[in-house]
């Protein structure tokens, strides 16, 4: 079976070889399963600290300085201007490349390392998307991103659990920072409070434009009774 496996794989690679994800050049046999060439990947600048969340300040030692009473950190890997990770999030998200996901938590888990936002106690949680959009693309991206950085961690995912009750227009299609908050208010809803109680959250999106979806998804975790939650996305605007 496993010669099967492998024969397959060795026929599909000749018909159609793998090419990186951002440049488009063939993989070396060793970047094949990275699904992006070593050099794009080095090329990608990796933040090395967290930020506040209201601000956007960088947090020197990733202690607040400002905002003391903001309800959450905010971890980003890197910077949406970037066009090698633009093209990477445009491929899984509107090319619907789910392959994608796996370079994309590359580099959050580069940004993680030394950082160490995650405890074993955590719980990974992606931003949901409401069940009709993730019907139109396949799978939902920050899960994709989430299941990826779970596994390499082992820290618990968490899905089903944070929900999204309302289907909003796309972010991105509405312009202004107070239209974006009332087009997402009211969005999420958790399930079962119990499982959030006390515990240390980290929900995980793919960008963090104007913040509000991920200020609202912070807003129905904390109420429903999270001790600490560090936002983590790949790239902010
Ligand atoms: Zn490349
Ligand atoms: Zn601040």
């Amino acid at each position: 079976m496993n010669y099967l496996i492998r024969l397959k794989g060795a026929v599909l690679d000749i018909l159609s070889p793998p090419i990186c994800l951002i440049c488009e050049k063939a993989l070396q046999k060793t970047e094949k399963e990275e699904y992006i060439c070593a050099s794009c990947f080095n090329s990608i600048p990796i933040n090395t600290a967290l930020y506040c969340s209201i601000c956007r300040a960088r947090l020197a030692d990733n202690k607040k300085v400002c905002h003391k009473k903001d309800s959450y950190l905010l971890g980003a890997a890197t910077s949406y201007d970037d066009e090698k990770v633009k093209k990477l999030i445009w491929r899984l998200k509107y090319k619907k490349q789910k392959c994608a996901a796996k370079p994309l938590a590359k580099i959050l888990l580069a940004y993680i390392g030394p950082i160490r936002p995650i405890s074993p106690a955590s719980l990974i949680i992606p931003i949901p998307l409401h069940p009709s959009r993730e019907r139109g693309r396949g799978f939902n991206q920050s899960e994709a991103i989430a299941e990826e950085i779970s596994k390499t961690l082992g820290v618990k995912l968490m899905t089903g659990n944070l929900i999204r009750i309302k289907n909003t227009k796309p972010q991105p299609e509405i312009k202004g920072l107070e239209k974006r908050q009332e087009n997402i208010a009211g969005c999420f809803a958790v399930k079962n409070p119990e499982l959030i109680k006390g515990k240390k959250i980290i929900p995980i999106d793919d960008v963090f434009t104007s913040g509000s979806t991920m200020n609202e998804a912070v807003k129905i975790l904390r109420k429903a009774g999270a001790a600490r939650v560090i936002g983590l996305v790949i790239a902010k605007v």
